[in-house]
Order: C-alpha cells, then sequence, then structure tokens
C-alpha cells in the first residue's frame, strides 16, 4: 500500500511538473491551431468566390458572341428584306428581327447582372485575400514562438513523458482512472499531502484519528469534502518526480 501510494504522488509530481511545461507554452498551441482553422476556411471561401466570379464572367461573355450574332443576323435579314417578293416573306423576316431584338434586350440586361456578380465577387476576394495573408503572417509570428519555447521546454518535457509511462505501468488501472478522474475535476491536483492537519487541496481539517492512520501509509484516503487522494507528509517529502 505504501508503494500505491508513493507511486501515485510520485506520478502527481510528474503531471505538476508536465502541466507547468504546458503553462509555459501559454495559449500558443491553441492560438495556432485557430489561426490554422481560420486559414483553411478563408481559402475555401476565396476558392467559392474565384469560381463565382469566373463563372459570371464566363457567362457574360458568353450573351456578349450571342449579341455580337443576333446583330449580325439582324443586318443579313435587313438586306434579304430588299430581295423579298411578296409581303408574307417580308413581314417574316420582320418578325425574325423583332424576335433578335427582343433576345438582344434580354441579354444585355442578364451581362449586367452577371457584369455586377463577378465584380462583387472580385471586391470580396481582394478583401479575402488581404484577411488570409494577415492570418498568415499571424500564423508565421505564433509560430515562431511556439517554436521557440517549445525548444526550451522539449528536454524537460520528454524528460517528464518517459518517467510518467515509467510510473504509470506501476499503476493499477482502476486507480490509475480515480487518478485521472480526480484531476480532471479538481484542476490537475489528484493527490495532495496533508499539511498541518489539513487536506492540501482544499485545506479543509482531517479529523485527528484519520491524520493517524494516514501517516501509517496502510490505506488509499480521500479528503471528505473535495475528494482528492490524500497521502502523508512522509510520502511528501520523501518523493521526487523523477525516479
Ligand atoms: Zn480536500
Amino acid at each position: 500500500m505504501e508503494n500505491k501510494l508513493r507511486t501515485l504522488y510520485t506520478l502527481q509530481l510528474i503531471d505538476n511538473n508536465l502541466d507547468e511545461i504546458e503553462d509555459m507554452k501559454g495559449d500558443l498551441p491553441g492560438e495556432v491551431r485557430k489561426l490554422e482553422e481560420n486559414i483553411a476556411a478563408l481559402q475555401e471561401q476565396l476558392s467559392l468566390l474565384e469560381e463565382t466570379m469566373r463563372g459570371a464572367f464566363s457567362l457574360r461573355n458568353n450573351a456578349d458572341s450571342e449579341i455580337i450574332s443576333l446583330r449580325e443576323k439582324i443586318e443579313k435579314y435587313k438586306s434579304q428584306q430588299f430581295q423579298v417578293r411578296n409581303n408574307k416573306e417580308y413581314d417574316a423576316l420582320t418578325r425574325e428581327m423583332d424576335q433578335a431584338a427582343e433576345t438582344i434586350a434580354r441579354l444585355e440586361k442578364e451581362m449586367s447582372a452577371l457584369e455586377n456578380k463577378a465584380t462583387i465577387a472580385r471586391t470580396d476576394i481582394e478583401t479575402g485575400k488581404k484577411e488570409l495573408e494577415e492570418s498568415q503572417a499571424q500564423l508565421e509570428e505564433k509560430k515562431a514562438e511556439l517554436a521557440e519555447v517549445s525548444k526550451n521546454t522539449e528536454e524537460e518535457e520528454l524528460k517528464f513523458k518517459h518517467e510518467r509511462e515509467k510510473v504509470v505501468v506501476r499503476i493499477a488501472k482502476a486507480d490509475l482512472a480515480l487518478y485521472e478522474r480526480i484531476r480532471k475535476a479538481k484542476n490537475g491536483r489528484a493527490v495532495v499531502p496533508i499539511k498541518r492537519g489539513s487536506c492540501g487541496g482544499c485545506y479543509t481539517a482531517v479529523p485527528p484519528q484519520k491524520v493517524h492512520e494516514l501517516k501509517q501509509n496502510k490505506r488509499l484516503y480521500t479528503c471528505e469534502r473535495c475528494g482528492r487522494i490524500l497521502v502523508s507528509t512522509e510520502i511528501a517529502e520523501t518523493s521526487t518526480a523523477l525516479v
């Protein structure tokens, strides 16, 4: 039992060190991730806008060529009207010309709408590209900061992670699960020593009888108030994060 308590406390010490390293990195990993997500979303948005712009310009060009060919047709009909032999043929050509003129009017309206759509997309693309450049610059900056912090802490982090692996294999699954559960609920601190007769986590006084039993390191006790695992001062004083 004493070994079990000691091992759990050792794990806590290792995790305290790892937590401290994470604190030094601050929110940098989160900021980097957020910027990367933003950039991906912006790129997606830009490619959609470019598609919209290209599509609108291409439809506008199609309408433009159609108008040109309709105008040519109208000219052809006009010259044909001089050669017709009767009114019926003349009227038929007039109808064709009217129809072509109507189509031209419709296409011109469409062209102007497409032009508008493409222009709006182009403005949005320009704005989006600026935003993208800014985000990319920010990302580079944050990445460099993170790399700097990581470089300084990497060795320590690896050392503690390695120690953690060595310690974890010595802990029963149920105990480890209990540890992780309390750790998660109690801001990282699952195992605390008794300090002057009180829980080292929430500072609630521990009954003298329990303090006495705790000193013998024979049972796993948890604090009645905060639920953290309690260990004796002796275990706390003789344990170290490096085993
Ligand atoms: Zn407590």
